[in-house]
């Protein structure tokens, strides 16, 4: 392997907080990420319309990168109104950077348990690994306890030790980590906006002046 892995971070952002830096930051440091990509989504498959704009979700993904020269805001999901699936945008990442870039998925536990009902799951391995992202109170053994068979058989297969696999080559594995816990959500501040409720210190002071002065963005 060349280049240092490349994690990807999907998301609708609506809008971008403290809780996806930390999950970006985590990964970049306990993986040794080269740089973390940050896709907002156009139209997701799996809900209902974002409350922002896509052009200001993506504006605010961008202002709460800007300082980290890691951090990519990627608007390559953000302006499609056909349905948008990962497997589609992990094919357009692994053309533009080549059969060898290791790539990382990154993904809550929660998020990781519902693979299986993904647009074409099985592929993904072929196309990233994935980075599971475990937060306390969300351990993956509970979530995988319920999870689909199916999904199971390739976790137990594909679990990595550790994230040394991530730059070893460049698809095909799965890595646990553990992250603090921020309790912080976008539906939350989405309510605290229209309480009219203070939202520093749960996302960038950027965003919260872009939100404070684009109220219509969020609330
Ligand atoms: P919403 O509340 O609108 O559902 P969200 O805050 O969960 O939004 P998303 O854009 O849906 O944000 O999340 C993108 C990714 O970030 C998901 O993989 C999700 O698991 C993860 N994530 C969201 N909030 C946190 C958090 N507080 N800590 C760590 N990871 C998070």
């Amino acid at each position: 392997m060349n280049n240092a892995p490349i994690g990807i971070l999907g998301g609708t952002f609506d809008p971008i907080h403290n809780g996806h830096l930390r999950l970006a930051i985590e990964a970049l440091e306990q993986c040794r990420l080269g740089e973390v990509h940050f896709i907002p989504g156009g139209t997701p498959p799996h809900r209902g319309a974002p409350k922002a704009s896509a052009t200001d979700r993506l504006h605010m993904v961008q202002l709460a990168v800007h300082n980290n020269p890691a951090f990519l805001a990627d608007q390559r999901e953000t302006y499609r109104t056909d349905a948008c699936y990962t497997v589609d945008t992990l094919t357009e990442l692994r053309t533009e950077f080549g059969s060898q870039q290791s790539l990382c998925l990154l993904l809550g536990s929660d998020a990781f348990a519902q693979l299986h009902t993904w647009h074409r799951w099985r592929e993904l391995f072929e196309l990233a690994h994935i980075v599971v992202m475990q937060r306390p109170g969300q351990p993956l053994g509970n979530t995988l306890a319920k999870a689909d068979p199916a999904l199971l058989h390739e976790y137990t297969a594909r679990l990595a030790p550790s994230s040394k696999v991530l730059h070893e080559s460049p698809a095909g594995h799965i890595v646990v980590l553990n992250i603090p816990a921020l309790e912080i959500s976008a539906t939350d501040i989405r309510q605290r906006c229209v309480e009219g409720k203070n939202i520093h210190s749960l996302v960038p002071d950027a965003v919260a002046h872009f939100i404070h002065n684009n109220p219509y963005t969020t609330c």
